[in-house]
């Protein structure tokens, strides 16, 4: 099929698995007035990969190691892979950062205490951030779809990747390990947004 390009290039970023934490479970799982430890800042808004790891439990499986990115938000959001939720054996809705109505529960073990969550685990939906100047100059529209072109020997085109605009934003696609091992792509690429 004949795709038509924008010509848009856009950086590829992979997630791994990880946990957001809301302020009050920082401080049951690390202590009061815990201050998160910044390792490596990430490509979006203030979000930092934090030197913290938390185990987690769902369905009674564990999942250790799982990095905390900050900094704290409101709710607390654990993303793992679909690869994760086949070894759980635990059946785990595909969604967008922040939609977690329905989700799965959890128990996050920290070294200073356990929270119990009723919903919040998801796999990731591919998405494009992008800042409302950038939007506006390539023509595109928050919540909108986009297909992406990742060339190579394991060439795909990733459809239903949704745009999400904010001010803190910069040009670039999530996709979780598992799309990124579909396509070989090891750290972080170059696409190209097409119709
Ligand atoms: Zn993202």
């Amino acid at each position: 099929m004949e795709q038509a390009k924008l010509n848009i290039a856009v950086p590829i970023e992979i997630s791994a698995r990880h946990i957001h934490l809301s302020p009050e479970d920082i401080t049951i799982l690390f202590g009061k007035d815990y201050q998160l430890k910044r390792i490596k800042k990430l490509s979006q808004a203030e979000d930092f990969s934090a030197k913290e790891t938390v185990e987690v439990e769902i369905n009674e499986q564990s999942i250790k190691n799982i990095r905390v990115v900050g900094p704290a938000r409101e709710k607390t959001q654990l993303e793992i892979t679909l690869s994760d939720t086949y070894k759980i054996k635990t059946d785990i809705p595909i969604r967008l950062s922040g939609d977690l109505e329905g989700t799965f529960g959890f128990r996050i073990i920290g070294p200073a205490g356990v929270v119990i969550k009723e919903e919040g685990a998801i796999v990731a939906k591919r998405h494009l951030h992008i800042s409302p100047d950038e939007a506006k100059k390539y023509g595109l529209e928050n919540q909108k779809i986009v297909s992406v072109l990742y060339e190579g020997i394991r060439e795909i085109i990733f459809h239903n990747v949704e745009i999400r605009i904010k001010n803190d934003f910069h040009l670039a696609v999530h996709i979780d390990v598992d799309e990124a091992n579909a396509c070989g792509l090891k750290t972080c690429g170059l696409g190209t947004i097409v119709m």
